[in-house]
């Protein structure tokens, strides 16, 4: 018995089609062979209503149900964004109207994402075996969070794509 952590991160706009979903639902599903019975695999993602997080969420949410879960415990684990929160180096008048996928607030920061990415990877309380990202046409953010655990050697695995 033992615990697994895996990370998950990537791009916002990786699409949900067919296709596209199978190159993260293939690698969750690999990670998943790996574990052994009455092991516990803890999925961690970033909790975007879209692109990477989505796919990942659906994912989880998949093998949760009972029936799929068998003798390894899957566990979600969300580090999201607090769109709700500015840091002291934001300037006036950034803020966006927030469209209902990012928080509560009317408007939301949009730079939070950028502040919590180096937490996916290397958060330090909670320190993960392996992570995994999926980066779409070199976006800055999922690029950023790569160099992050690149640089703070944590075993990745990363993919890119373009359209
Ligand atoms: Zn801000």
């Amino acid at each position: 018995m033992r615990a697994r952590r895996i990370a998950t991160s990537g791009s916002t706009r990786w699409p949900t089609k067919p296709g596209w979903r199978e190159t993260i639902t293939d690698a969750l599903d690999d990670q998943l062979a790996r574990c052994q019975p009455g092991d516990t695999l803890i999925v961690r993602h970033g909790a975007a209503d879209q692109g990477v997080d989505r796919i990942v969420a659906g994912w989880i949410a998949d093998h949760l149900e009972p029936a799929a879960q068998r003798t390894v415990r899957l566990v979600e684990e969300t580090v999201p964004a607090r769109w709700e929160e500015c840091a002291p180096s934001c300037r006036p008048e950034h803020r966006r109207v927030n469209r209902g996928n990012r928080g509560k607030a009317p408007t939301y920061c949009p730079s939070a994402g950028h502040r919590r990415n180096p937490d996916i990877p290397a958060h330090p309380d909670y320190p993960v075996d392996l992570f995994l990202a999926w980066c779409l046409n070199d976006s800055s953010g999922t690029s950023k969070t790569i160099e992050h655990a690149r640089k703070a050697r944590i075993a990745h695995r990363t993919w890119n794509a373009y359209r």
